[in-house]
């Protein structure tokens, strides 16, 4: 993207030093808008799939608790998408230890030429850095939010779509090693080795997208999700399409109108500099310094998880996927 910026500025600089010729660059011609129909998202049916992966344990790494909420995740995406890849490698967590990732891409109409990629992270976290109780830091997280719930969301839109039916093409991509980092790590590059892996190594040689949509930590009781810096660097446009959208839906006390100060270093970073599709990240994140108070913590349990807040990004996801489709950007 650093590099299509500074391209875009080279063209404006080259076309206005030719005012004289009309060989501007074209713009892509505007696609017709069709009518709308958006299918129902069933936040029980997310929450189920959250429950789901919840029940195998802490899907922490090189764990059996791991490998059988990844065979689950695949099942899951046979089911329900056009073609399934099953992406296995190898990383260094940032004290040395190898560990075993899987990210998992489920495609939907993979032919179609304009595409939405969904993501979310279905890693659990080894160490439960900010717990309460000092003794249970090394039993690390179980991630009901902190990552089975934007997977749940996003299981629940692929069976969705299989029944009402799609023209552009969906790309459900969940990302393995997410959150296997160093706490301050300085570049954050500890972080999201599944989402570089991927990014690096796409599961189709030149694949693109034309906006990507993080979903991390979306399922908590009280979640706020606040207009967060990478995105609004990358992809402003999308943002605001998605705030506006969720605050008409009647949804403004979860997406607030608000802009956090910096960027939060999660999987959307690297998949806006390193492939360049823009993305943004729905996080439940309060304040400029903070996370929601389960995080990292012994309490991500399902007792965090509130149907009323995985509604409402479901079918505030459902809604912005569905205008996409019939060209409404
Ligand atoms: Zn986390």
């Amino acid at each position: 993207m650093r590099f299509t910026s500074i391209l875009l500025v080279f063209l404006f600089f080259a076309c206005s030093s030719n005012s004289n010729q009309s060989t501007a660059v074209k713009e892509a011609p505007k696609l017709e808008r069709k009518p709308l129909t958006i299918p129902q998202f069933i936040a029980d049916s997310a929450y189920q799939y959250i429950a789901d992966q919840v029940k195998f344990g802490k899907r922490i790494p090189n764990t059996e608790a791991h490998v059988q909420t990844k065979d689950y995740l695949v099942d899951k995406l046979e089911k329900y998408c056009d073609r399934v890849v099953e992406q296995s490698f190898t990383a260094k967590r940032y004290d040395g230890v190898s560990l075993q990732g899987f990210n998992i891409i489920g495609s939907i109409n993979p032919d179609s030429d304009r595409r939405l990629l969904l993501l979310a992270h279905w890693d659990s976290r080894f160490i439960a850095d900010h717990a309460q109780d000092k003794t249970k830091v090394n039993d690390g997280v179980m991630g009901a939010d902190d990552g089975a719930s934007g997977v749940g969301v996003l299981i629940e839109m692929a069976r969705m779509i299989r029944s009402a039916g799609i023209d552009v093409g969906v790309d459900i991509l969940f990302t393995d090693l997410e959150d296997q980092g160093k706490s301050n790590d300085a570049d954050g590059k500890s972080w999201c080795l599944g989402a570089q892996y991927w990014a690096r190594n796409p599961h189709i040689k030149g694949y693109r997208a034309d906006y990507g949509i993080l979903l991390d930590m979306v399922g908590a009781k009280g979640a706020k999700f606040l207009k967060e810096g990478v995105s609004l660097t990358y992809a402003p446009e999308l943002v605001h399409t998605v705030w506006q959208l969720a605050n008409s839906m009647g949804y403004g006390q979860y997406f607030v109108n608000k802009t956090l100060s910096n960027g939060v270093v999660d999987d959307h970073l690297f998949i806006n500099q390193i492939i360049g599709i823009p993305t943004i990240d729905i996080i439940n994140k309060p304040s400029n310094s903070a996370f929601g108070p389960h995080w990292h913590t012994e309490n991500d349990n399902m007792d965090v998880i509130d149907k009323d807040v995985i509604k409402a990004v479901g079918r505030v996801v459902t809604a912005t996927l569905y205008r996409f489709d019939a060209n409404y950007f």
